[in-house]
């Protein structure tokens, strides 16, 4: 029986990718080994978001060759569909697939006997139009499920596009399938995931479906207790869903929203599909209809023409804005987009001091927010992990807290009190009226 062993960069969707890979290779009668277990075969998922992808991709090749020397080594993923080339020629690399053949790679490296060259097989973009399946499945608290996969929006700053092509999806029929035998194996929470999934519902080119009717139908799902939606754009983040998910049984308070920025000019710069007014109305409308919602931003900072005033707008706007935290991505150029060609470059200090600036707004958010939740009474899921005698979960709120360990309670819903922010920044919890945990 050959051994295969993963390593995965990058995003909650190529998680999800990963795990469904390595469930195909089980079903074939491979077994699946941690990365130090001397595999005869691994596969590394690569992601072209990452900072020095390529510095990373040679570092985990030479690892996996130190320690298995004879090792086929496959690399897949977003970088392996930008530059196969490139990868191509790093030593001890055996094959190299692209976006439309990395779920197909068991049939196509057939055995996995070692070519005397590397093996490029990576077609265009353009051929990539298969919606494959995939959920993550390493814990037994929470599955990443793709609902959706590629992007039609061109943002300047982003190789989304290049690396996993057109925006398509799963059918509801398929996923509310897919959530079901999920929920039949103890998962509790289900994270909805894709690049773009407000823009679900594209089959072979086609809108035939919406989000919005997709998460309506995946309310029902009797076996799973919570659906989160991982990330959407604020343009299609429509009243509708808004509205849904504020009466809904399964969709949890929180939302994620790109803003990416809070100036408007950078806005239209980025190539984005809406204004900084757009965003505040959907906070606010988000906020009248669930008070106690969790909002989650990502933002860029150091974007080309981004001034010390238009950085200051954005710091302003976020500062004012009733939201959550904040996740902070330092711009950094990227081969063969828009903005890489942009005049005005922010010299790299500046942007490294404006990230820091916004990762303490961040943390004066979530605090605050926090705060705002204390002596309120929420549904806690418990995760595996303990650490110290203590174990920790999210509230449907995605408050992140901490509690003494107790075996009963690992992957259970609870219904507790939150008590205090603690030192590591989670909050502790106590019985709903009096008992401290
Ligand atoms: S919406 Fe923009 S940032 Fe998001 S994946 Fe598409 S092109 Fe990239």
């Amino acid at each position: 029986m050959k051994k295969v062993a993963f390593y995965t960069l990058g995003c909650k969707l190529n998680y999800s990718e990963t795990s469904t890979i390595s469930r195909m290779f089980e079903e074939k009668g491979y077994r699946k080994v941690d990365f130090i277990d001397t595999p005869d075969i691994y596969i590394i998922n690569t992601c072209s978001v990452t900072e020095n992808a390529d510095k990373k991709c040679k570092k985990i090749v030479k690892e996996a060759k130190k320690i298995s020397p004879d090792s086929y080594v496959a690399i897949i993923g977003c970088y392996a569909q930008l530059k196969p080339q490139e990868i191509s020629e790093i030593a001890g690399v055996d094959a190299v697939l692209g976006a439309a053949e990395k779920f197909r790679l068991i049939e196509l490296l057939d055995g996995f006997v070692k070519p005397a060259q590397p093996q490029v097989l990576a077609s265009e973009i353009q051929e990539a139009k298969r919606f494959n399946h995939a959920y993550s499945l390493h814990d037994r608290t929470r599955t990443f499920l793709k609902v959706q996969d590629g992007c039609n929006y061109g943002c300047a700053f982003c190789t989304i596009p290049l690396a996993r092509g057109k925006s398509r999806s799963d059918s509801i029929e398929e996923i509310l399938r897919g959530a079901q035998s999920i929920g039949e194996t103890g998962v509790k929470e289900v994270v909805l995931t894709g690049v773009n999934i407000g823009d679900f519902g594209i089959q072979d080119g086609k809108r035939v479906e919406r989000f919005a009717d997709l998460v309506e139908a995946l309310d029902q799902v009797e076996g799973i207790e919570r659906f989160r939606i991982s990330s959407i754009e604020p343009n299609l983040l429509t009243n509708e869903i808004i509205d849904y998910v504020a009466r809904s049984k399964r969709f949890v308070p929180h939302f994620h929203i790109p803003l990416q920025s809070g100036s408007n000019t950078i806005l239209r710069r980025m190539g984005r599909r809406y204004l900084r007014e757009l965003y505040a109305d959907r906070v606010a409308r988000i906020k009248r209809q669930m008070p106690d919602c969790c909002i989650g931003v990502d933002v860029i900072v150091g974007f080309p023409g981004e001034t010390e005033e238009l950085f200051l707008e954005t710091y302003q706007f976020l500062n004012e804005l009733d939201i959550s935290y904040l996740h902070v991505f330092t711009y950094s150029e990227r081969a063969n987009t828009r903005a890489a060609e942009m005049e005005e470059v922010v010299p790299l200090a500046v942007r490294h001091e404006r990230s820091k600036a916004l990762r303490g707004l961040s943390e004066k958010k979530r605090r605050y927010f926090y705060e705002q939740q204390l002596n309120k009474t929420f549904t806690v899921l418990f995760e595996e992990e303990v650490q110290e005698g203590r174990m920790f979960g999210f509230t449907e709120n995605y408050v992140r807290v901490s509690a003494k360990y107790d075996p009963v309670l690992v992957n259970e819903l609870k219904v507790l009190t939150l008590d205090s922010i603690e030192a590591d920044g989670t909050v502790s919890v106590r019985e709903p009226e009096h008992i401290i945990l």
